[in-house]
């Protein structure tokens, strides 16, 4: 496949084929709708992709995978572009926007909800809470439900129902040959298998059936204590988890709340180490296990009951896009000495450029694989980090970026691997799974893609 630019006259009949397949659902350079149209959720992230298109159905998706084909252009699928920044150039490529393609139904007799590609969180969360369902959904009700999916999905039942990605029940697709394809545990198992953690690699996903959980309500909310406390806070926090039931999810935080005039008052401008849970339970037995949580005396609580869609805000993420450089790692082990690195790399007074630096609890059914599972069929370590700094401007980035190198050097001794979907530097794949296992998705990335179509953020290559 050329590496060389399209000339003006290249783009031009792609522009026209492609045009020519979805209307005026698609845009090129010249196009006044161009500079929105390229835009990811991390607007740190300059997308300059050949062309977008934004299909409303499996067809349109069929349809221009084959003109970008024609062309010796790859496709990108993309559901909100918070995870674009690993993705490799897009110069030769079509970025396919799913977000117009968003439909949802609940069916509450099979605990089963089916989702077009481009759905949000947020689209599932509250038509699956009419009926006293939940999906695994993760921290942020705008990230795309496939895009999380394929990836992993951490959510905040994940010590009681594993990985979102084992909850996906079928999954249709356009294949790099445009063919359209329904991958479940009868039909294309080994596609099926690696699209349950393989990432975005093995064709673009137009619908996904995932499984629903009986959950009307839980027991959620954090406790904030000032930074300066972090050193007494985290180990208490690792030794509570280490008893907790898998009905209790969460993590211990470092946050420093950015001075802006949005944020509420009582964090604004300030630093604190934070403990967030979520208890699939009720108050009493909640409260119960954050006894001795409490017993540090938190600044603020704000546990209380609440329904599955509620969960979208225990966090805090942004409303709305912003620039930001994100990385992680897992973790062997949190112990005594690795929080001590970690406070030495980015803790109280060492003026961290990062907004937020969590370690996930995971364990429970998390870390339990069954041969029904996908290629991430569990998380093999106890602890998982995940950090993020603003990154509007080039400074700020390498600023954000040095200090996940820091991060990263000092919890060198416990780096257990990489999760994908909490991994934002480009390249890493070959560290997100076992050696037979990534060898596995690459056979299936060539059995359905040899020609390296299909451009994933985190690629899995064809052999
Ligand atoms: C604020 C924030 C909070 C987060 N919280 C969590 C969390 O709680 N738990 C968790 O596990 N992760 C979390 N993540 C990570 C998140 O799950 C990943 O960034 C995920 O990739 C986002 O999917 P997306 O489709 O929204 O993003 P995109 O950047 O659009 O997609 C990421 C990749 O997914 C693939 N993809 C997307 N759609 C398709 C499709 N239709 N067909 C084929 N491939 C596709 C592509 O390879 C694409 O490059 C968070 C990220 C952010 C920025």
């Amino acid at each position: 496949m050329s590496t060389q630019p399209l000339t003006a006259n290249e783009l031009g009949t792609v522009l026209d084929d492609l045009g020519d397949r979805l209307g005026d659902r698609v845009v090129g350079p010249q196009d006044p709708r161009w500079d929105e149209a390229r835009r990811a959720w991390n607007l740190a992230v300059d997308q300059r992709p050949a062309a977008v298109a934004i299909p409303e159905s499996a067809q349109e998706v069929a349809a221009l995978v084959e003109v970008a084909r024609e062309h010796g252009l790859r496709v990108a699928p993309q559901g909100s572009g918070h995870s674009a920044a690993p993705r490799a150039s897009l110069e030769r490529s079509v970025l396919a926007d799913m977000s117009a393609m968003n439909a949802v139904e609940v069916d509450p007799d099979r605990r089963r909800a089916r989702l077009q590609a481009g759905a949000q969180w947020r689209h599932v969360t509250g038509p699956a809470a009419a009926h006293g369902l939940a999906g695994l959904s993760g921290s942020a009700p705008d990230v795309c439900v496939t895009g999380y999916a394929l990836g992993g999905g951490a959510s905040w039942m994940i010590r009681r129902y594993g990985l979102a990605a084992n909850s996906i029940r079928s999954a249709e697709l356009v294949t790099a040959d445009c063919d359209l394809v329904r991958a479940d545990a009868d039909a294309e198992p080994e596609l099926f298998w690696a699209l349950r953690g393989g990432g975005g690699s093995f064709g673009v996903v137009t619908e996904l059936e995932l499984e629903l959980f009986p959950v009307r309500e839980l027991y959620a909310g954090m406790l904030f204590w000032p930074q300066e406390r972090a050193a007494e806070v985290l180990p208490a926090w690792r030794a509570w988890t280490a008893g907790v039931p898998e009905e209790m999810t969460s993590l211990g935080r470092l946050l420093n709340v950015p001075p802006l005039e949005e944020i509420p008052e009582p964090v604004r401008g300030r630093s604190f180490v934070v403990v967030e849970a979520a208890w699939l339970g009720d108050e009493a037995g909640g409260s119960e296990q954050l006894t001795p949580l409490r017993e540090l005396g938190p600044e603020m609580d704000t546990f209380g009951m609440i329904p599955p869609p509620g969960l979208a805000a225990l966090h805090m993420d942004p409303p709305q896009p912003v620039p930001g450089a994100s990385d992680g790692m897992l973790l062997g082990d949190f112990s005594e000495a690795a929080i001590d690195a970690l406070l030495g790399a980015t803790g109280p007074g060492t003026d961290s450029p990062l907004v937020s630096i969590e370690v996930r609890h995971f364990g429970g059914a998390a870390g339990r694989a069954a041969p029904e599972h996908g290629a991430l069929a569990a998380i093999d370590a106890p602890y998982a980090t995940f950090a993020v700094g603003m990154a509007a401007t080039p400074e700020m980035q390498q600023a954000v970026v040095e200090r996940h190198d820091d991060v990263r050097a000092a919890l060198e001794p416990w780096y257990a691997g990489r999760l994908l979907n909490f991994t934002e530097r480009p390249g890493q794949t070959d560290q997100m799974f076992s050696e037979e296992t990534y060898g596995r998705l690459r056979a299936v990335k060539s059995k359905y893609d040899p020609d390296n179509i299909i451009q994933a953020n985190q690629e899995i290559p064809p052999t």
